[in-house]
């Protein structure tokens, strides 16, 4: 009940957008750390338990990856647009190779192993660059914080 009006201020709550909010690191140290399966505020490793399980929160730094409600619908499009890049990769360089006299049936095949293929290898990496996306479009507080936690941490 008693609440105060110093929300904003809460270290505990990142503002939803915060404009001024700086980058935790320059955008291309973070594609490289995405690359890498590393956090990419700190650089830290860890951040996957498993080849499809993103943790919660990053065990170095502890920045949040899930940064709101339905935030991976963002991730699942990356994946979908990398899995149907990749099939026309194959398909327009398989045609251009082989013609006049293409092998349709290993299109076939080969379309449907890396349609089924595609997606399931690159998951883990459609998140990291979601996140990337996110965290350039869109930095919060919570990046910053977390950021900050790091350089203040133990040497
Ligand atoms: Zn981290």
């Amino acid at each position: 009940m008693a609440s105060s009006s110093s929300g904003a201020n809460d270290p505990g709550r990142s503002p939803r957008s915060d404009p001024r909010a700086p980058l935790p690191a320059g955008p291309m140290r973070m594609l490289a750390r995405a690359l890498r399966r590393r956090c990419l505020v700190c650089g830290g490793g860890g951040v996957f338990s498993g080849w499809f399980e993103l943790r919660d929160r990053c065990p170095t730094c502890a920045m949040p990856f899930e940064r709101e409600e339905g935030y991976w619908v963002g991730a699942m499009i990356v994946n979908i647009g990398a899995a149907q890049a990749g099939f026309f990769a194959f398909f327009i360089g398989g045609l251009l190779l082989t013609w006049p006299d293409p092998p349709w049936m290993l299109f076939l095949v080969g379309g449907v192993g890396l349609m089924i293929g595609l997606p399931i290898g690159f998951y883990p990496l459609s998140k990291q660059l979601w996140l990337w996306v996110d965290l350039l479009a869109n930095p919060r507080g919570d990046a910053a914080a977390a950021a900050r936690e790091v350089r203040r941490g133990p040497r």
